[in-house]
């Protein structure tokens, strides 16, 4: 029936996980928050096609903010604003979330927040130090989509 096919194909979305679909960290679109908005960083940031822009403060691995390209709406690149006059300005909350997440609750999530994009982290034990939390990358909303999208097709 309908409804077995319908719970079949979406079965995946309760075992896959969050790490399963995200953009690894390396693949990521970021800039660090001493960066300044001339010319060369607004074209740079238009250029990548994204709407969103995660920023960095000295390592890629430590996201502490969010832009978004429409923040760009009003900044003039003669000014050279720095990026964190803008980003603090409109404080986009950051969203974290752990590797094993599972694409239905991501999917809840992303339903009830505002923000479709969460940062992926996991908790590293494996060294001999203290156990910390390790960025793996993004998934946005779009991720989860595809993902359901693909699996739809494949039951066909
Ligand atoms: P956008 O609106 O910027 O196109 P989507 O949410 O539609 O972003 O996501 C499209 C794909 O791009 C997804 O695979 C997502 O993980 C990835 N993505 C989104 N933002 C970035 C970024 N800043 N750098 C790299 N990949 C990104």
């Amino acid at each position: 029936s309908e409804f077995v096919k319908e719970e079949f194909s979406h079965g995946m979305l309760r075992t896959k996980t969050v790490e399963d679909i995200l953009t690894p960290l390396k693949d990521c679109f970021m800039l660090p928050s001493s960066s300044v908005l001339d010319f060369s960083t607004m074209s740079e940031i238009m250029q990548s096609g994204y709407t969103r822009v995660p920023i960095y403060e000295e390592e890629r691995s430590n996201i502490v903010e969010i832009l978004y390209v429409k923040d760009l709406a009003l900044v003039d690149p003669e000014d050279c604003t720095p990026m964190t006059t803008i980003t603090k300005f409109y404080n986009h909350p950051l969203h974290f979330v752990f590797n094993d997440t599972k694409l239905d609750a991501m999917l809840e999530e992303f339903k009830k927040g505002n923000s479709h994009m969460a940062i992926v982290q996991k908790v590293n034990n494996e060294g001999e130090g203290d156990p910390f939390y390790e960025v793996l990358g993004l998934v946005t909303l779009e991720d989860v989509i595809e993902e359901i999208i693909k699996s739809e097709i494949m039951d066909e």
